[in-house]
């Protein structure tokens, strides 16, 4: 089952002609999990054909206007699109009242029931198969980094094993895959019996604007990919620290220090015409580094796969 990332908006707080403001959307099964929601994110959906209507939850990283500025025509929209599903957003303290006061003023009914979530640090989504996680940011305003954890996927069913156990190929070779005990001649099969170890599922973090403090890299141990920001290139730190901002190398040594797989580098300053030189200083201190366009695409393999990560453009992603 893939898990593919669209960055749809990879700027900072000032848009430039080929970075929209911050959105990604992470499209898991038949669900959206829309990252931040800049201004403009509904457009970048649109173009990248996410759907509007589909299983969605939105994560808000914190409420700067270049986070959220895109809620309100979204949220419309998907309104005068007949969505009837439920949306949820999460975010902090402040989401509701925001959200809450652009409905009262732009006089906006929405045909669909909205759920809004103020999370705090620890488990703030439990999914049958993931579960996301918050921690708090180091910014100029509250605001949180997301992880996006898949849980065990049942183990490698064991095709001659079964055979030997007598269990006939169909449905009952399902219902052992789904962990359920079949009776086959009056005997019972375990799933235990005909199933390898349990294997791991795909983590996703997500930094939001922060400082790249020390315990953001346990808080990202192990991810497969790190989506992290880097406002600034290592030669403007001191701007870095004054803004509250992280720069290349922070990002990839909190991305080395948490074994992620693969980081990438987004939220850039508009001063920065050519990513380059900030991929550059990233690949110092990890070796897999990208800092993606707007509309490219990350597929995450899982960590047991001998695949690796796909890395492509929109229109690839629109053919597949
Ligand atoms: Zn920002």
């Amino acid at each position: 089952m893939s898990l593919k990332v669209v960055f749809l908006g990879t700027s900072s707080a000032i848009p430039v002609s080929h970075r929209n403001f911050p959105a990604i959307a992470v499209i898991r099964k038949d669900e959206v999990i829309l990252v931040d929601c800049g201004e403009g994110a509904q457009r970048q959906m649109a173009v990248a054909k996410i759907g509007f209507c589909r299983k969605m939850k939105i994560l808000i990283t914190h409420l700067h206007g270049d986070h959220v500025g895109g809620l309100p025509g979204l949220l419309q929209t998907m309104s005068m699109l007949k969505r009837k599903r439920r949306l949820q957003v999460y975010g902090p303290k402040g989401i509701v009242g925001f959200i809450k006061s652009f409905l009262k003023y732009l006089k906006v009914e929405l045909g669909y029931e909205l759920e809004i979530n103020e999370v705090r640090e620890g488990l703030v989504v439990k999914e049958k198969e993931y579960e996301i996680y918050a921690k708090r940011t180091i910014h100029s305003m509250k605001g949180y980094s997301f992880l996006i954890k898949e849980l065990p996927r049942p183990g490698r069913f064991n095709v001659e094993r079964a055979k030997e156990l007598g269990v006939p190929k169909g449905p009952l070779w399902h219902m052992l895959q789904e962990g359920k005990k079949v009776i086959v001649n009056g005997k019972v099969v375990e799933p235990e019996m005909v199933l390898g170890p349990p294997r791991p599922g795909r983590m996703i973090g997500f930094s939001g604007d922060t400082v790249a403090y020390k315990s953001l890299s346990s808080f990202f141990k192990n991810v497969d990919l790190l989506v992290f920001e880097s406002t600034y290139s290592e030669k403007d730190v001191e701007r870095a620290r004054e803004n509250m901002h992280s720069t290349s190398v922070d990002a990839a040594k909190i991305a080395s220090e948490a074994n992620a797989k693969m980081l990438a580098l987004v939220h850039l300053s508009a001063r920065y015409n050519d990513p380059t030189t900030i991929r550059l200083e990233a690949l110092k201190h990890h070796n897999n580094v990208i800092v993606p366009e707007d509309y490219d695409v990350i597929e995450v393999p899982y960590p047991d796969s001998n695949e690796g990560f796909r890395v492509y453009s929109l229109k690839e992603f629109l053919k597949a």
